[in-house]
């Protein structure tokens, strides 16, 4: 590992990525530009789905979304993350201007085989983090220095994050985006998610609003 950075490029916040490759992508929610940002080293494939013209501007609405094969692919209702999504990419369609930020971190960072190893235990009555300090990992192995990487290249001079989770805000604001303000992500409870909706609320700080039938 070590030996691959002797001639690499001198480090600096900018080159943790690169513009591979963009076009124009019509999709339901309007024509957005999509923008594929590969990770040096890892080669892994990010995406951002820009609407407009975003450089330079204050306030832009930006989601930065984190992977779920699970419920965008496969449908799962054990998470919110594809309602969240379509939630996202509805409102930046529906906007002048707006990014969503897809990052390949599944499982918040732990890898498709590995969620899948939490599900099995949550299946015996553990919860998500629970589950997760089982199998060795901390809570949240998530990292949002990719995203304000590809941030920065985008060229928003601040953000109005769509999200609920205020470690993503701070996870930000730490690698130097301003956040200008947060707006809510959508969620919604059903009996599979409830209880993980729950969790994540009462042991992360998640700014969610449930159901007055379900929370
Ligand atoms: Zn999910």
């Amino acid at each position: 590992m070590a030996s691959a950075h002797l001639h690499a490029v001198p480090p600096a916040s900018n080159t943790l990525v690169e513009l591979y490759a963009e076009s124009p992508l019509p999709t339901k929610h309007g024509v957005l530009r999509a923008m594929i940002f590969r990770e040096r080293g890892s080669g892994k494939e990010h995406v951002a789905a820009v609407k407009g013209d975003i450089r330079g501007f204050e306030g832009v609405p930006v989601r930065v979304h984190s992977e779920c094969l699970t419920s965008e692919i496969l449908g799962s209702l054990k998470c919110d993350c594809r309602e969240q999504l379509e939630h996202a990419l509805d409102l930046v369609g529906a906007s002048e201007r707006g990014a969503v930020i897809y990052l390949r971190q599944e499982g918040r960072g732990i890898g498709l085989g590995n969620k899948i190893r939490a599900y099995a235990l949550q299946a015996t009555g553990a919860n998500t983090y629970e589950a997760n300090r089982q199998l060795g990992f901390g809570d949240d192995l998530r990292r949002y220095d990719v995203a304000a990487c590809i941030l920065k290249q985008l060229g928003v001079k601040s953000i109005d994050l769509i999200t609920n989770n205020p470690l993503k805000i701070a996870g930000l604001q730490e690698e130097g985006i301003a956040v200008r303000r947060r707006i809510p992500s959508m969620a919604s409870s059903n009996p599979h998610n409830i209880g993980y909706l729950r969790t994540k609320r009462e042991l992360t700080g998640h700014l969610i609003e449930l159901d007055k039938s379900t929370a």
